[in-house]
């Protein structure tokens, strides 16, 4: 199935200048760039994006972190590309990544883990959305 996700590079990532290493580990996984912005999250974003750990007593701390700096937003496409980019992220806590994966290599701790990437095919429409216009996404373009 060919899907369209959702990547946050988040604060960590640009303030160590990791955002070339991230996106060239989605490319060499045969994943296309159709979207890309940078952009500061509200608290309004925020709020829905991390709906499922909001009443979390981290919560705090991690909007904190994610309104550090801006982030840079790209949607991927490709074959498989939830599971995909997933599997390149690896788990939450970046301390208990594998090496070799982007959080395992560059990651911090649970929070400051580098990226965010949608967790399921129907979150990853629901995520696009939130951070792209149709008039934003390019899948058709890119084919011409
Ligand atoms: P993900 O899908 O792997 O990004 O993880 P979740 O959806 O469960 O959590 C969303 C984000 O909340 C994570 O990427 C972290 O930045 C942050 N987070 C998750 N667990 C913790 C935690 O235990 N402590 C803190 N401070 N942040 C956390
Ligand atoms: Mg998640």
């Amino acid at each position: 199935m060919v899907e369209t996700t959702l990547v946050l590079l988040k604060p960590d990532c640009i303030a160590q200048k990791h955002s070339g290493e991230v996106i060239s580990r989605f490319e060499r996984a045969g994943l296309d760039i159709v979207g890309c912005k940078m952009l500061l999250l509200s608290d309004e974003v925020l709020a829905e994006h991390y709906a499922h750990v909001a009443d979390r007593p981290f919560y705090p701390e991690l909007r904190s972190f994610m309104q550090q700096s801006p982030v840079i937003a790209l949607a991927l496409n490709g074959e498989g590309a939830v599971k995909k980019v997933r599997d390149l992220m690896g788990p939450t806590d970046s301390r208990k990544a594998a090496k070799g994966t982007i959080r395992g290599d560059l990651g911090k701790d649970a929070m400051t883990n580098v990226v965010h990437g949608s967790d399921s095919p129907e979150n990853a429409a629901i995520e696009v959305k939130r951070f792209f216009s149709d008039s934003e996404l390019f899948e058709e373009e890119l084919k011409r």
